[in-house]
């Protein structure tokens, strides 16, 4: 008798058979989806290396205790060896996100698998998880290609140390050549269910981030939109925050339109968009409210410094050759109205009002210029 029924799993004494393979292969998949399952729902985010370090250690811990559980559902096939999903965790950590929890999972294979029983063989067997993990780790760290890439790479690396190991506790070439093959079809298996899942889930948290920043943003200058605008005003009069706010217009934009075509208009909106944001020293948010009408909120900024911010827009924008799709250079202007919720506007309609109101001034001065709304305006 080969002592291989240490090999995966704690003593497993029933008989090999078909129906019971089955069921312990169901068994296994519906564990190892649910875990992938609930292991993505721990990131709002993509599982990839952009996961925050707490987080990895959280993934980590909680692949290493799958692992733990697919362990205790090994599925006994020939000569009293075990096979389970142990490894295929491992493989997508690295595959996925990295370092931390590729590590951290191994680390937890190796020490759950010795509170089963500590003997020569489940002692190889741990050792082989540990170089597996420091294998894997490296390789993800390091590793460029593409997901399928990594993932056949990875597989084979992990796969081939096991059935090393299983050579040496067992030292049978012929049962260790089945045993090869009887994982490597396994893992194919157990691979590309979790890969065709994790897809799935990772498309469907890109897809849900596409649609919150579609419904936050304006789809032509990508600047925040009015919806988002009406909202951070109230949000910040509302927790007593000390606003400024600018608006913008452009200057005689329809002429834009009228002599250059509806697409120099929105090449024109885009670059004006583009100049705002370079201005973002202040805690500073930039919105498209408008078909040329933006406007800018800034928190916690001296009124002074803000209106040195607006006068450096509007002569910026002055100055700045507007490169057409056709090739032709135009130059415009734009005019802004500022107003500030100190001791005076305490909701986001005066504060509105009054900044419309300096902005309509501008407009009747003679535009291109910086009107600031004082208490009387
Ligand atoms: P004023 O100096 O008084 O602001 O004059 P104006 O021509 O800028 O203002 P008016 O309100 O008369 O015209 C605004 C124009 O902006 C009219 C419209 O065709 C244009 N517009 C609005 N949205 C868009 C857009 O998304 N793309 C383009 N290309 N033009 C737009
Ligand atoms: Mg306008
Ligand atoms: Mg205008």
């Amino acid at each position: 008798m080969l002592n291989i029924s240490i090999w995966m799993s704690f003593s497993h004494t029933e008989s090999w058979g078909c129906t019971m393979f089955l069921e312990g292969v169901i068994i296994n998949i519906s564990m190892l989806i649910t875990g992938f399952y609930f292991i993505s729902k721990l990131s709002k985010f993509p599982l990839d290396a952009n996961i925050s370090p707490l987080r990895q250690i959280l993934i980590g811990l909680c692949n290493g205790l799958l692992c733990f559980i697919l362990m205790k559902f090994s599925i006994p096939t020939f000569s009293h060896t075990l096979i389970d999903f142990r490894h295929i965790p491992l493989i997508i950590a690295a595959c996925y996100i990295g370092a931390i929890p590729t590590m951290i999972t191994a680390i937890m294979i190796a020490i759950t698998r010795l509170t089963f029983d500590i003997s020569p063989a489940t002692i190889t067997i741990s050792t082989c998880y540990i170089f597996i993990g420091i294998i894997l780790s490296i390789y993800s760290q390091h590793s460029q290609r593409s997901m399928r890439y990594r993932a056949i790479q990875f597989s084979t690396i992990t796969i081939v140390m096991i059935c090393v190991s299983y050579l040496l506790i067992t030292k049978d070439l012929i049962q260790t050549l089945i045993f090869t093959g009887l994982i490597t079809s396994y893992s194919t298996v157990g691979l590309l269910l979790a890969f065709m899942l994790l897809k799935d889930l990772k498309k469907q948290k890109t897809d849900m981030m596409a649609f919150q920043d579609q419904a936050q943003q304006d789809f032509l200058t990508r600047l925040l939109n009015k919806r988002m605008f009406e909202q951070t005003l109230r949000d910040m009069l509302n927790a007593e925050e000390n606003i400024v706010l600018m608006l913008m217009d452009i200057d005689y934009f329809k002429q834009v339109n009228d002599k250059h075509g509806h697409d120099a208009g929105d090449t024109v909106l885009k670059e004006v968009a583009e100049i705002l944001n370079t201005y973002t020293e202040y805690q500073q948010k930039n919105y498209r409210i408008g078909g040329e009408e933006f406007s800018a909120v800034f928190t916690d900024s001296p009124v002074l410094s803000v209106i040195r911010i607006a006068e450096k827009i509007r002569q910026q924008i002055a100055s700045h050759p507007f490169v057409l799709p056709d090739g032709k250079v135009i130059h415009i202007t734009i005019s802004i109205g500022l107003s500030c919720s100190k001791n005076v506007a305490k909701n986001s309609i005066s504060l509105f009002r009054r900044a419309d109101r300096a902005l309509y001034q501008a407009k009747s001065d003679g535009r291109n210029k910086v009107i600031y709304a004082t208490d009387d305006a």
